[in-house]
């Protein structure tokens, strides 16, 4: 064998990162950063940070920028005009520019339903997809994935939770999942009472205890929102019914989660929490790469502990598994009111508690589809958010 033959995945990689201004893409540009020799980038997208898109592209020197908001356009044009990096415009350069010929990964680290159309676009030109935008799986879970077996492009979850899963999972494709343990840190309201919670303000729900991400994320931690999208994310990850997907409370963030099988034996993937590790492993699949990021170690965490997830108190989790059992529009509906209540709690108009009411409220009006179109989707998503504002500001 000679050594070329050894190492057949050994080649340069064209990165397209959606939302590389956010937590996540910066931390992509890191991994991309110390390994040159791996990946280049294809594509640097943002929706307002015209400053740091600039500065990334000066370094990274992609094929070409895209920016959401087109009045930024003008200044990024003349910032990279003497890099020659085109400069395109709005949604609808973002669907197109996923389709470049020379990408051979796109990282979706765009937050919410925003993330659907382009990752749709990206299956359809036969790109494999490094998924961190868990909100479109929830909304249209079954289109994307069977998109994706249609187009035979593989999904690799960079989520931390998904991607311990995928990793416990590697050399068991025929044996079968019993179940699967999401691990949650509880965020920084774990142990409180509803009263506490009532009035906790926006700077308090910011604070995680293990990870610093970008707001929505940290909100959706804190309601443990999150985790109930997690939970829908994994069905369609990995092909469970709901009942095989439970939750564990581990505040420590050290084990990413675990998979049981027939058998009853578990696999559980550890580390430190650091989400390099996971975009790593999603854009380099099937390969680890030696890196010099933080190990763990044992003398620093003498206890690992573990607790049931209390959904009387934050009963977003609850109201995730009720979507994920309905099923067809639920969770897009789940989906479109927890980001418009995440948004007003984060220009302080709405409570902690209010949040889930108002998506409680959305679940129980907003017409029932059980077999949606990508059209239906987005009508759900429309009709979800105008409905949500309105209870907001009538409450
Ligand atoms: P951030 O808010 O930090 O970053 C979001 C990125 O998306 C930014 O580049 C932002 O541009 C861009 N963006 C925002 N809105 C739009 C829009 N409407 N259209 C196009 N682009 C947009 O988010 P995170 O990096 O924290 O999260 C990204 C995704 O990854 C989310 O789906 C989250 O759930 C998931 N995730 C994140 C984790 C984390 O550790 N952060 C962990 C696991 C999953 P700009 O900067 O210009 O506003
Ligand atoms: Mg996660």
């Amino acid at each position: 064998m000679t050594f070329m033959q050894a190492l057949p995945n050994r080649h340069l990689r064209s990165v397209a990162i959606l939302g590389s201004t956010g937590s996540i893409g910066t931390q992509a540009l890191e991994v991309i950063r110390q390994n040159p020799e791996r990946f280049r980038v294809s594509v640097l997208t943002a929706q307002s940070n015209a400053s740091l898109l600039i500065n990334q592209a000066l370094e990274f020197k992609p094929d070409c920028v895209v920016i959401g908001i087109e009045s930024k356009c003008r200044e990024i044009e003349l910032a990279l005009k003497s890099l020659n990096i085109p400069v395109l415009c709005g949604l609808d350069d973002l669907n197109e520019v996923v389709a470049r010929p020379e990408i051979d990964i796109v990282l979706t680290a765009l937050v919410g339903f925003a993330g659907l159309r382009p990752t749709l676009a990206a299956i359809k030109a036969g790109k494999d997809i490094a998924l961190a935008n868990k909100e479109t799986l929830v909304v249209a879970g079954e289109l994307v994935t069977s998109l994706a077996n249609k187009h035979q492009v593989k999904i690799l979850p960079v989520d931390s939770e998904h991607s311990a899963i995928f990793q416990c999972l590697a050399g068991e494709e025929n044996n079968p999942i019993e179940k699967i343990y999401l691990t949650a840190s509880g965020g920084p309201f774990r142990g409180k009472s509803l009263n506490f919670l009532s009035s906790v303000t926006k700077n308090e729900a910011l604070k995680h205890p293990n990870w610093v991400m970008g707001a929505k994320i940290t909100i959706d931690s804190a309601s443990l929102m999150n985790k109930g999208l997690e939970v829908i994310e994994a069905k369609w990850l990995f092909n469970l019914q709901p009942s095989q997907i439970d939750v564990i409370v581990h505040p420590q963030s050290v084990v990413h989660s675990i998979v049981q099988f027939t058998d009853g034996s578990m696999k559980a993937q550890m580390g430190v929490p650091d989400m390099k590790l996971p975009i790593q492993y999603a854009l380099a699949y099937p390969e680890r790469i030696k890196n010099n990021f933080p190990r763990f170690n044992f003398l620093h965490y003498p206890n690992l502990s573990f607790e049931p997830a209390d959904t009387q108190t934050f009963k977003n989790l609850a109201l995730a598994y009720e979507a994920l059992h309905s099923g067809g529009n639920m969770p897009c509906v789940i989906n479109a009111a927890n980001e418009v209540v995440v948004a007003e709690f984060l220009n302080n108009r709405l409570g902690f508690l209010q949040m889930s009411e108002v998506i409680e409220s959305c679940m129980s009006k907003i017409s029932f589809l059980s077999n949606p179109t990508l059209q239906d989707y987005m009508e759900t998503d429309s009709e979800t958010r105008s409905y949500a504002k309105h209870l907001v500001t009538n409450l």
